[in-house]
């Protein structure tokens, strides 16, 4: 591939990009600094890449991965508020956008504080916390489709499920509008829901959350640990100890191992239960 000026690295090591810090080599590696950048890319790539957030959702084979890899540069990594809608560019980080709603006492994504994501990545993957997802708040998204075509979309044209969008795997989000309501104790709120999250989610090892959805009226993490898999290791990946729908990296684990782990959890839910866990997280291969 050759691109003038835009920014294309290669035989980028994708596990720093990751929170489970597992992943092998992306052959070619773009930032898009700009939507013009960005529409030059994905017609190099015709429509065919990755597109990385923060990587919290991901699972990455250690192999050596062809297929493009884009994320968006540090122009998509802003917040602002015009007093009425909060914008968000789609690089930013949750906690960025929580320490400004914080600052100006706007309430609606309080729950998302703590989740290692950035906003593209959250609002494609419909990210839920206590009972709220993101596109309860969500107004309109700037996307741009895998043609190269810039768009803007409002909620309603927008499909959301359990952590699914129509937007996912089909659409770059470039930024966010929000719809937040005053909130003149936004501190304890935030502060109650980090309290329960840092309590219940294992955040002492790398990870990439919740490796199972729930099924329908059934928590994956109740399923797992009530069949002793809490603990249970693969080399260096281990169901945690914390929380059973999370899988940590104790140092140096191996795609196959946390796919192992994957596979036994599977398999014994499914004998003891007679229920079939979905992933949740994405995999690249
Ligand atoms: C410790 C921990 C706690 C977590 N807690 C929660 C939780 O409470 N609730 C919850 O729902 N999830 C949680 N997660 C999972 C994860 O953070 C979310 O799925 C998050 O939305 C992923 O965002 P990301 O930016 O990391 O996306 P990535 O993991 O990089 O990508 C995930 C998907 O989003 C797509 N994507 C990323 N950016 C864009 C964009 N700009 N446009 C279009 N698509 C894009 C990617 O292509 C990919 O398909 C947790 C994860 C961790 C590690």
């Amino acid at each position: 591939m050759s691109l003038i000026k835009i920014e294309q690295k290669h035989n980028v090591n994708l596990a720093p990009f990751t929170t489970i810090k597992i992943g092998g080599v992306a052959e070619h590696f773009f930032i898009a600094h700009t939507s013009d950048d960005l529409g030059k890319i994905i017609e190099e790539c015709s429509g065919q890449f990755y597109l990385l957030g923060a990587g919290s959702n991901l699972l990455i084979s250690d192999s050596f991965i062809t297929r493009p890899v884009i994320k968006l540069g540090e122009k998509f990594c802003y917040t602002k508020y015009d007093g009425e809608l909060l914008e968000a560019g789609a690089a930013t980080p949750v906690s960025s956008v929580i320490n400004y709603t914080l600052r100006r006492s706007l309430s609606g994504l309080e729950g998302f504080a703590g989740i290692p994501a950035t906003v593209g990545g959250l609002v494609a993957m419909n990210a839920s916390a206590f009972g709220s997802d993101v596109s309860s708040s969500l107004v309109k998204l700037q996307v741009m489709d895998y043609n190269a075509n810039l768009k803007v979309l409002e909620r309603e044209e927008i499909k959301f499920d359990y952590r699914q969008s129509s937007v996912k795997n089909s659409m770059v989000i470039l930024r966010a509008w929000f719809g937040l309501n005053p909130e003149a104790d936004l501190r304890s709120k935030i502060d109650s829901f980090l309290k329960t999250r840092y309590a219940t989610q294992d955040f002492e090892f790398p990870s990439c959350g919740c490796i199972f959805k729930n099924p329908p009226s059934n928590a994956a993490g109740f399923l797992i640990e009530s069949c002793g898999l809490k603990g249970l290791r693969c080399n260096d990946a281990r169901v945690s100890l914390k929380h059973a729908n999370f899988i940590v990296n104790l140092g140096k684990a191996r795609y196959q191992d946390v796919d192992s782990l994957i596979q036994t959890v599977k398999e014994k839910v499914y004998n003891t239960h007679q229920i079939k866990l979905l992933e949740e997280i994405e995999r690249w291969t």
